[in-house]
């Protein structure tokens, strides 16, 4: 992704709710997207596979996909990538899934919109991803309803896979799921990963979850792109105050007891956002230079970049 900017067209004009951002994902890799709710996060996604809904538009950037530019391709192209190059987890299986057809139905459903292979076929393949999900493929027949969170998730994850996408992009994949669940579900999805290959996106205002299962990190603020490290990094050295912000309000079970610290006030209102560093009014270290200058993104070490004036000549 290169520099997109997404805006909502409101009828008191434009709002920018992604606003330059870049990265990279590599093959077979974890990036993870964190930042509380409206940062922008899942409007990255969805611009990603071009299914963002009016009133927002893609005003600028590239994203670059095996060397084309998702936001150039024609319509039919992107059916083409839709599915079977890029497939979408969304945070709420019980409204992905169709709570009147099977869910055999809807995994031979998706495989055969996309493919043309024989119903026999499809139905063996559902088999097997139902399994590669660990569910018995005695569930083929269940409906959602007959399924508890955790699996219905699972067979949200199994659509996804079905056509074996080289990405997969994870919106908020298991926020409606208690702790154990969400954990033995991400357990299975990385192993998955190993023995598939693909790549993920993965989105989350978890910060702990995020640290556990990606390869790299990026923290959107308000739109914006603030940091961007290795995950390990991130959590040994965070530079940015926001990211510092967020990983102070995570609980550790091991070590030192230590107090929680929250970040105080709330993300800015998109429509009037504030002048200079966007975190200015909420960061424990602003300046008089933040509330006027823009901090521009910068290097701090390989594969660590970072935008605050605290670490900027
Ligand atoms: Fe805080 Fe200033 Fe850095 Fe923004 S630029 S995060 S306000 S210190």
């Amino acid at each position: 992704m290169r520099d997109l900017r997404v805006e909502y067209l409101t009828p008191t004009g434009p709002v920018c709710a992604v606003d330059g951002v870049s990265f990279d994902i590599g093959k077979g890799e974890v990036l993870g997207l964190a930042g509380e709710s409206g940062s922008g996060k899942s409007t990255v996604a969805q611009a990603l596979l071009r299914i963002l809904r009016p009133p927002a538009v893609i005003t600028g950037g590239q994203v670059l996909f095996e060397g084309e530019d998702i936001l150039d391709m024609s319509e039919a192209r992107l059916r083409e990538l839709r599915w079977r190059k890029v497939s979408l987890v969304f945070q709420s299986a019980m409204n992905s899934l169709n709570p009147i057809l099977t869910v055999g139905e809807q995994i031979v459903d998706a495989i055969l919109a996309h493919q043309q292979v024989k119903r026999s076929e499809a139905v063996d393949r559902a088999v097997s991803l139902l399994k590669l999900v660990g569910i018995d493929s005695a569930r083929l027949t269940s409906y959602p309803h007959q399924l508890s969170g955790g699996m219905r998730q699972r067979v949200v994850i199994a659509i996804a896979l079905a056509l074996e996408p080289p990405l997969m992009l994870m919106d908020e994949p298991t926020t409606a799921l208690d702790v154990v669940v969400q954990k033995e579900i991400l357990h299975q999805v990385a192993e998955l990963k190993n023995k598939l290959g693909f790549s993920i996106l993965f989105i989350t205002h978890d910060l702990s979850l995020i640290l556990e299962f990606s390869t790299r990190i990026a923290v959107l603020y308000a739109g914006k792109l603030v940091e961007m490290a290795p995950s390990r990094q991130l959590y040994d050295s965070p530079r940015h105050p926001y990211t510092q912000g967020l990983l102070g309000s995570v609980p550790s079970v091991r070590g030192p007891r230590r107090k929680l610290v929250g970040i105080p006030g709330s993300p800015p209102d998109m429509r009037k956002l504030p002048a200079g560093c966007r975190f200015h009014p909420r960061c424990p270290s602003a300046t008089s230079r933040c509330k006027e200058d823009v901090p521009l993104l910068r290097e701090l070490g390989p594969g660590h970049i970072e935008a605050c004036h605290l670490n900027s000549p």
